[in-house]
């Protein structure tokens, strides 16, 4: 009887595939959006920490710490209930999506030049399709990661790259994830922004494209991701599970990625 995890064990082993973590770390400074406040949209909490005891009177052998955030914070997972297009689906939040859903292939669509040239780029589905043409039909189940090098703006201000009209940093064209989430079925989309929409999405139509035609199809989404330039444009696996909250909407997460080290 094979067992190919056995495999895997030995080529993690001997560094054959390699993890790379595609997590950023949660600190009080860590960047999260903020809702357009003419609207009179409530917003969500910042990452905050608080010391229960550090091997002292309060707690001599023991460190310990009180955590505070939005379920949006960080490099977090966004699951189908979280948009209203997805409110009706079953097995729709961070606990009942199934387990499955958090191991899964991952796609790299390297956009860093057009991200670069315009910051309010949107990614298109001819732009896919050409992706395709070079790598091959993106695999039923993928991620589909959106690599910007985005999260090299290591000042949060320039990351949100607020202005007076709101944020700007680059996107999806709606049409792009219609194609992704009906003609290949994927698992969801993961950014490098931090939330899957381009930053003027609000003005989009639909309003937020990725979240409203992603959940709305029962697929899930990931923000905030960084080091997708440590992937190859296919072949790695991405585990990204959420905090099993009740019936949550999302939640800061651990992405990591297995790579092939010799590509
Ligand atoms: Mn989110």
């Amino acid at each position: 009887m094979s067992n190919p995890l056995l495999e895997v064990a030995a080529d993690l082993l001997s560094g054959a595939i390699k993890v790379v973590d595609l997590s950023v770390t949660l600190k009080s400074d860590t960047p999260i959006l903020q809702l357009p406040e003419e609207f009179g949209w409530k917003n969500a909490w910042p990452f905050s920490m608080e010391e229960i005891s550090r091997y002292d009177e309060r707690g001599p052998a023991w460190y310990w710490n009180n955590i505070k955030c939005g379920e949006h914070t960080g490099t977090h997972f966004d699951a189908p209930i979280h948009w209203v297009t997805g409110k009706d689906h079953e097995n729709h939040a961070t606990d009942t999506l199934p387990p499955a859903t958090f191991v899964a292939p991952c796609v790299v669509i390297d956009a860093t030049a057009d991200a670069a040239a315009d910051e309010d780029f949107l990614l298109t589905r001819e732009y896919l399709e050409n992706w395709e043409a070079t790598h091959g039909q993106i695999p039923q189940r993928s991620w589909v990661l959106y690599r910007t090098d985005w999260s090299k703006r290591s000042d949060p201000e320039s990351f949100l790259n607020r202005r007076e009209d709101g944020n700007h940093n680059p996107g999806w064209d709606p049409a792009a994830i219609t194609f992704l989430a009906e003609e290949r079925d994927v698992t969801g989309v993961g950014t490098e922004t931090v939330g899957t929409d381009a930053g003027q999405a609000a003005a989009q139509d639909p309003m937020f494209p990725c979240h409203n035609l992603m959940h709305g199809a029962n697929k899930c989404g990931l923000a905030s991701l960084c080091n997708l330039d440590q992937l190859p444009p296919t072949g790695a696996i991405l585990i990204a599970a959420p905090l099993k909250i009740q019936n949550g909407s999302g939640s800061p997460c651990r992405v990591i990625a297995l790579v092939p080290t010799a590509q």
